[in-house]
């Protein structure tokens, strides 16, 4: 089968390696579609951040925001699934795996190729069913919708008011796919006011169609006092990169508010303790999913794909096959193309 490998900074070649093994309870599924992941971004850019987490280690293969065909049910149809990473290789049965947290398992088993490729194997309890009609490209989302789903549920404000964001003021920074998403996500689980920092047109017009009621540009709007007077109860911090939207994040969250930061940082941030302390500031730091309150956060995201795909479907704007790899990223790493996702399809 072809797979994409990163060879090193900026480098990708598609080449032929031999099938995985298929045993126990792993499944062998057919990759329809994968999205480029900001993080995929910065391990491409940046590979020696990203060596012995497994998925970019150099010569490796990428790619986690995956739609496949699996083996279906004894009509011979096939299953259109989308694949929870955490589950894929997991090993169920450690106290972190027990405890919905699979992202700490302590018993992973490497993957042998990821979505970036024709044929991945993964463990048959990371499938979920995508809903019948649902377009692949949309499908593709469910991953990074389920991390922005899972940095509020995760969060102390959801915990202390039941499971809801309602009477609660949200700003995002950033809106970029996971910035986009995070604004999206908010507003389904009821935020009642929702602001958006967005640096391009696209991008400020897609934050409201998924549900922001003000946008600031960071051109020609002072953001700082922008955010302030909005008075959010919580910042998400959605940018990454250098530590600006960090800084910015906390400087503008209400006191007694919380900072949820999906973004990822190229070098160690410093934080003004002194500031948070006296504003009593809470800050999670999220990654990925898992399950809360007994509902895996991919079955949030992939109801709320399915409840309003119009909304959601102008995010995925271009497609490139397998042998382009190089050039999808290439392409997704230039937000001024207007780019806003992008999918690799087999
Ligand atoms: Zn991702
Ligand atoms: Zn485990």
């Amino acid at each position: 089968m072809r797979a994409a490998f990163l060879d090193g900074a900026e480098e990708i070649a598609v080449r032929e390696v031999p099938p995985s093994r298929v045993e126990g309870h792993l499944v062998e599924i057919d990759v329809i579609a994968c999205g480029i992941c900001g993080s995929d971004l910065h391990g491409w850019r940046h590979p020696d951040l990203m060596i012995g987490r497994g998925r970019a280690s150099i010569p490796g293969i990428a790619g986690h925001e995956v739609v496949a065909w699996a083996p279906g049910a004894d009509d011979g149809r096939g299953r259109r699934v989308v694949v929870e990473p955490n589950l894929a290789g997991n090993c169920g049965k450690c106290a972190a795996c027990l405890d919905g947290k699979a992202l700490f398992c302590s018993n992973r088993a490497p993957l042998r190729s990821w979505g970036f490729s024709e044929r991945m194997s993964v463990n048959a309890w990371s499938l979920f069913d995508v809903p019948d009609g649902m377009a692949d490209e949309l499908a593709s989302l469910t991953e990074p919708l389920a991390c922005a789903v899972h940095a509020y549920r995760a969060s102390h404000i959801f915990a202390a008011q039941d499971g809801t964001l309602a009477g609660r003021k949200i700003a995002v920074i950033g809106a970029g796919a996971i910035g986009l998403l995070a604004t999206a996500a908010a507003a389904r689980l009821g935020a009642d006011a929702l602001l958006c920092v967005a640096r391009y047109p696209r991008q400020a017009a897609a934050a409201e169609t998924l549900g922001a009621i003000d946008v600031l540009d960071p051109v020609v709007d002072d953001v700082v006092s922008g955010i302030r007077g909005f008075a959010p109860d919580v910042v998400v911090e959605a940018v990454g990169g250098g530590p600006e939207t960090f800084d910015l994040a906390v400087r503008t969250v209400n006191p007694g508010g919380e900072v949820l930061v999906l973004g990822l940082f190229n070098d160690p941030t410093r934080l003004d303790t002194r500031r948070a302390a006296f504003r009593e500031l809470r800050l999670f730091f999220s990654m990925t999913y898992g399950v809360i309150d007994g509902r895996h956060d991919f079955e949030v995201a992939l109801e709320f794909l399915e409840s309003d795909p119009d909304a959601f479907s102008g995010l995925v704007s271009h497609r490139f096959p397998l042998e382009e790899t190089a050039e999808a990223f290439v392409a997704a790493a230039d937000k001024s193309t207007g780019a806003l996702r992008i999918v690799v399809t087999p």
